[in-house]
C-alpha cells in the first residue's frame, strides 16, 4: 500500500503532510497563502516563502498533519 504522508524538500528543508491527520482548519493557507493553497497541485510550494516563515507556519498545525525538519538537525 503507497505510503500516504506526502513530502516535499528544498535545500535543507524537508516539509512531509500526513493527510490522515489533518483535520482541515486551514490553519497553514491562512497564514501562508503563496506556500499552502489547496487549489494547486502540489498544493505546498516551498518555494512560496522564506524557510523561517515556512517552519514557523508548520508549527502552528493544530494537528501536526504539516511537520518540519531541517538537514542540518537530521544529521548526527
Ligand atoms: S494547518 Fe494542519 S490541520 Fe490545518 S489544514 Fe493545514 S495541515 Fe491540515
Amino acid at each position: 500500500m503507497k505510503d500516504p504522508v506526502q513530502r516535499y524538500v528544498k535545500g535543507d528543508l524537508a516539509v512531509t503532510f500526513d493527510p490522515r491527520v489533518c483535520t482541515h482548519s486551514a490553519v497553514c493557507v491562512r497564514g501562508l497563502y503563496d506556500v499552502f493553497d489547496v487549489a494547486k497541485r502540489p498544493w505546498v510550494n516551498l518555494d512560496g516563502a522564506s524557510e523561517e516563515r515556512v517552519v514557523e507556519q508548520v508549527k502552528r498545525c493544530p494537528s501536526g498533519a504539516l511537520q518540519v525538519s531541517l538537514a542540518s538537525a537530521r544529521k548526527p
